[in-house]
């Protein structure tokens, strides 16, 4: 069984084979669909709830 990963940014589904895995010093495992995604959360350190192209936008 092969577990669809949702991006740790933006919140969707990840195809299998794609995406981008980046593990933090800490052990955090994150799972990016895009390199936009993982530039906006390590890079611009953006807030998914205030950005609009992810699922988490306006939501609590
Ligand atoms: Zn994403």
């Amino acid at each position: 069984m092969v577990k669809v990963k949702k991006c740790s940014f933006c919140g969707y589904d990840i195809p299998i084979g794609k995406g981008h895995m980046f593990i933090k010093k800490d052990g955090t495992i994150l799972n990016f669909c895009t390199p936009k995604c993982r530039k906006a959360m390590l890079v611009a350190k953006k807030n998914p709830r205030k950005t609009r192209w992810t699922v988490y936008y306006g939501k609590q």
